[in-house]
This record gives structure tokens, sequence and C-alpha cells, in this order.
């Protein structure tokens, strides 16, 4: 609060230059509570998917209190976006998973907008598609999605969205990549897919962009948005792959 950035933006907003405050959120699930005590917010933007729900308590609290919530990353960036995971086994094959994944943010009854990255014209006509027909997940659905969770809880902690906050690393591992293809492997399983996106990076030589060139100096976590474990991961990408 050293600029006093709220006052300010409280004071734009009665001055008539915002019509609505609205804030981004990346901290600790119960640190978004005194945020929306203050009052001043009209909506909140926070992460929320079939592999992240941390935030799904302070959603509700922020629904209860008349804050609209925008869920962001609804495919748990690009992770839920391919068809044939273990979500889409689990409920028989009848829902792809990118629907799938849209189709559980849209069922949260506290969630008001799915704000989901789309890079292709079909992505866009298939999100469409979804939204409009304003179908829920049926009670049994959501069981099964439960205890799958429960079984995923380790995949949870590789939330790596491929932002690439985290670059450049000095020592040239592409971090976004070869977390990539750990996702791969892990959330997928996907192995034949994940060790032909790992061999992809190491480019001719084999060697360039890999995740054993890491020194663990930790220069990427400082710098990463979503706290992934990047070191530890890239350990564990080293030990898969190489
Ligand atoms: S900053 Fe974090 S989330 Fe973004 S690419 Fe790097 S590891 Fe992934
Ligand atoms: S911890 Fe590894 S990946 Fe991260 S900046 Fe250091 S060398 Fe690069």
């Amino acid at each position: 609060m050293q600029f006093n950035l709220l006052e300010e933006a409280v004071k734009a907003k009665k001055q008539g230059l915002i019509r609505f405050l609205s804030f981004s959120f990346h901290d600790k699930p119960e640190k978004m509570l005194p945020i929306i005590d203050t009052g001043a917010f009209a909506s909140v933007l926070c992460q929320y998917n079939l592999l992240d729900r941390a935030n799904e308590p302070s959603i509700k609290y922020a629904a209860e209190k008349g804050v609209g919530v925008i869920a962001m990353g609804p495919v748990g960036g690009g992770r839920l976006a391919f068809a044939g995971s273990i979500f889409e086994d689990a409920l028989g094959g009848r829902v792809t998973t990118p629907e799938l994944a849209l189709r559980f943010v849209l069922s949260n009854p506290n969630i008001n907008l799915a704000l989901s990255g789309m890079s292709t014209r079909q992505m866009v006509d298939d999100n469409v598609r979804v939204a409009s027909r304003n179908e829920l997940l049926s009670e049994q659905e959501m069981l099964r999605i439960d205890e799958l969770q429960k079984q995923c809880r380790s995949l949870a902690e590789i939330y790596c969205t491929g932002c690439g906050y985290c670059m450049p690393c000095p020592f040239e591992v592409n971090i976004p990549a070869c977390l990539e293809a750990l996702i791969y492997q892990k959330v997928y399983r996907m192995e034949q897919h994940a060790q032909a996106k790992y061999s992809a990076i190491g480019g001719d030589s084999g060697k360039e962009g890999i995740a054993s060139l890491c020194t663990s100096c930790g220069a990427c976590e400082k710098k990463c948005p979503q706290k992934v474990q990047i070191r530890k991961h890239l350990k564990e990408t080293t030990a898969i792959f190489e």
C-alpha cells in the first residue's frame, strides 16, 4: 500500500473515471477475504478449474458479499484442453475434456464468467457451443470428479500455466516446455506424447533447454506467480525423460 493505490482508485471511481473496481488474485485463498471486506471491489478474477479448486470457499464468500467472480484458467492453463484425459474416461467419454472443464466451472453458481484463453477459431466455436448450452454437471458427475481429484492431488502442485514469467533462466532451461512435458506425462498419462514433446525441446543437439541444465539457483521460483516448485519438478522431469 506504499502508493495508496486503492485510495486513488476509489477516488477515481468517485470522479467517474472508473465505473467498477476489480482485482485479480494470485495469493493464498484466505487472503482474498480481507480484500473483499474492503467493500471497494465489484469483482474478482481468480484461478478456478477442475485441477485447482483451492479458491472455492473464497469464491463462495465473494458471491455471498455480492462480488462478481471471474474464473481464470478454466481449462487449467491448457492442461485440460486436450481430449483423452483421465477425467473424460471417468465420465464414460460422454463429453470431451475441454468441454467438461468449462462445464465444471460454469456449474458453480458462484462463478459469473469463465475467462478462457483461445488461440484458434475452433476453440472459440467450441467454447461458445458449451457455454450456450448451459448444461450443468449432474450430482453424480460431480461426485465422480471429487473422487478423481483426490487421486490427482499431486497434479495440482504442478500448476504451470506456461506464462513464461520465470524466463529467462540464466542456465537456459526452457522451464515452461519442460513442465509441459511433465504435465502430459503425469496429468494425461500420455507417455509417448510427453516424451516426444520433451525430445523436441533439446533441438538438434538434444541438449538445449533440457531440465538437467538446472543448477537449482532458484531465480525462476521468485518470478513464478503460481508458486510452482520449479526446481523440484525439473528434477522429476530429468528423472522421467533423460
Ligand atoms: S512462471 Fe510459473 S507458471 Fe509461468 S511458466 Fe514459469 S513455472 Fe510455469
Ligand atoms: S532454478 Fe534452475 S531453472 Fe530456475 S533459474 Fe535456476 S537454473 Fe534456471
